[in-house]
């Protein structure tokens, strides 16, 4: 019979260094390593003609359910470092109601509000703190919009670690109050999620902190590739044609493109990738703008805003990383206004019962606005990312009331 899981069976692993994903330098694997020296997020490699000649996509369906099935592809050495909280797969959503309505091609929602703490921050931070543990850190600070601290407060206090999470003072409630309870220190800051990032940097040496920030440490990104594995082999071995991302640091948009190429490399992929579509807020699209104008990098966002907590990120590391996802696949970037996140949220929860976080619903929403431009075309396959549970953010207020002391009017509730 096969084990429960995968996080306690020992496993063969493939690393075989860092690598600065601008220069191409090397760093060594299995020693603490944030940034490359030249200040870009490091990417690990691995042996991928030792791990193909080890796996085979037979074994790996006769694995069960969770995301550690795909530990060849994972950075952690030893099983008894793997922080675990029960990371399932994610499903796989069809919206046909919403197919119908749009006159497209087959629509599909992945749905990351499955996993442990609600949203796939959960993906990244379970590799980040199990590496964390692995090389012996014990205290660890993050910036956050609010899902990766709650992430890395549930993982951190699992591990019995010391966590430090710093958000802008106007976090979604339900992220602050899951971090406080879950163990962490947790302080509102008055600025954006970069001022927190450099409150964590300039503390990282006083107070012995170990910087989780999105891309600053190897190991998130290598989390949320598990999304790419995951899609690869929920549709066959055959990708749809277009995915629609959320993109804030855009670490799973990078992650995937990197699963992509180490299943071409090793021969379970063909060379043909779905289309990487980056999806931001209008109120804070530095990305979007950046593609626009062609540029290798995105410039700071000024004065960022948008109910889509999880995107209104003014400044990504690794933003020459998504613009390269983006042209290598023949993707583009996309931006939606809060008034069509909030109608696409509400539309789908009406239309298909799939209750959608505010980031999700901005996928939605790019994929009508982009059917109708002609730049999705009606044939082709969609991916919709809905990124964390929709229960934890605000939803309208219920204002009907009957009286029950009353005689209840039958007749009028029906119409209503
Ligand atoms: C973090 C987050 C995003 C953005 O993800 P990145 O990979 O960092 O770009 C989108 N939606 C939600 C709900 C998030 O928490």
């Amino acid at each position: 019979m096969a084990a429960m899981d995968n996080s306690n069976e020992e496993r063969p692993t493939f690393v075989t260094h860092l690598e600065c994903s601008l220069t191409g330098e090397h760093y060594a694997a299995d020693v603490v390593q944030g940034l490359s020296r030249e200040g870009r997020p490091l990417l690990v490699r691995y042996d991928l003609e030792a791990l193909a000649a080890s796996l085979s996509r037979e074994d790996l369906e006769r694995r069960p359910t969770d995301f550690w099935r795909y530990r060849e592809f994972l950075p952690v050495r030893e099983s008894s470092n793997i922080v675990s909280l029960g990371e399932g797969m994610t499903p796989l959503q069809p919206a046909p109601r919403v197919q119908e309505r749009m006159h497209g091609g087959l629509v599909t929602i992945k749905d990351e509000g499955r996993l442990p703490t609600g949203s796939f921050k959960a993906r990244g931070l379970a590799l980040a703190v199990s590496m964390a543990k692995e090389l012996g850190l014990r205290k660890l600070a993050i910036p956050t919009n609010g899902n990766a601290g709650a992430a890395m407060a549930a993982y951190g206090r699992r591990a019995g670690m010391e966590v430090f999470v710093f958000c802008p003072e106007d976090t979604p409630e339900t992220n602050l109050r899951e971090i406080a309870m879950q163990g962490a220190r947790v302080w509102r800051v008055n600025g954006l999620i970069h001022d927190c990032g450099r409150i964590v940097r300039e503390g990282v040496e006083s107070m012995g902190w170990f910087d989780v920030s999105t891309l600053k440490e190897p190991y998130r990104i290598e989390g949320k590739k598990t999304m790419g594995l995951e899609l690869a082999e929920q549709f066959g071995w055959k990708l749809p044609d277009v995915i629609f991302y959320p993109t804030g640091g855009g670490t799973g948009l990078i992650g995937m493109v990197k699963a992509f190429d180490e299943l071409e490399a090793i021969g379970w992929l063909g060379s043909k990738r779905p289309r990487m579509v980056a999806v931001q807020a209008s109120g804070c699209a530095p990305i979007v703008k950046a593609w626009k104008e062609g540029g290798e990098h995105a410039e700071e966002w000024k004065n960022a805003h948008t109910v889509a907590a999880g995107i209104r990120v003014p400044v990504a590391v690794g933003d020459f990383l998504i613009l390269r996802g983006i042209r290598s696949t023949n993707g583009f970037a996309t931006a939606v206004d809060d008034a069509e996140i909030e109608e696409a949220r509400a539309e789908m929860a009406e239309l298909e019962g799939i209750l959608l976080c505010p980031e999700g619903a901005a996928t939605y929403a790019a994929y009508k606005k982009e059917l109708a431009s002609g730049r999705v075309g009606a044939e082709e396959s969609v991916v919709l990312f809905n990124c964390a549970t929709g229960l934890k953010y605000e939803m309208p207020p219920v204002t009907e009331a009957l009286d029950c002391r009353e005689p209840v009017d039958y007749a009028a509730l029906a119409g209503s």
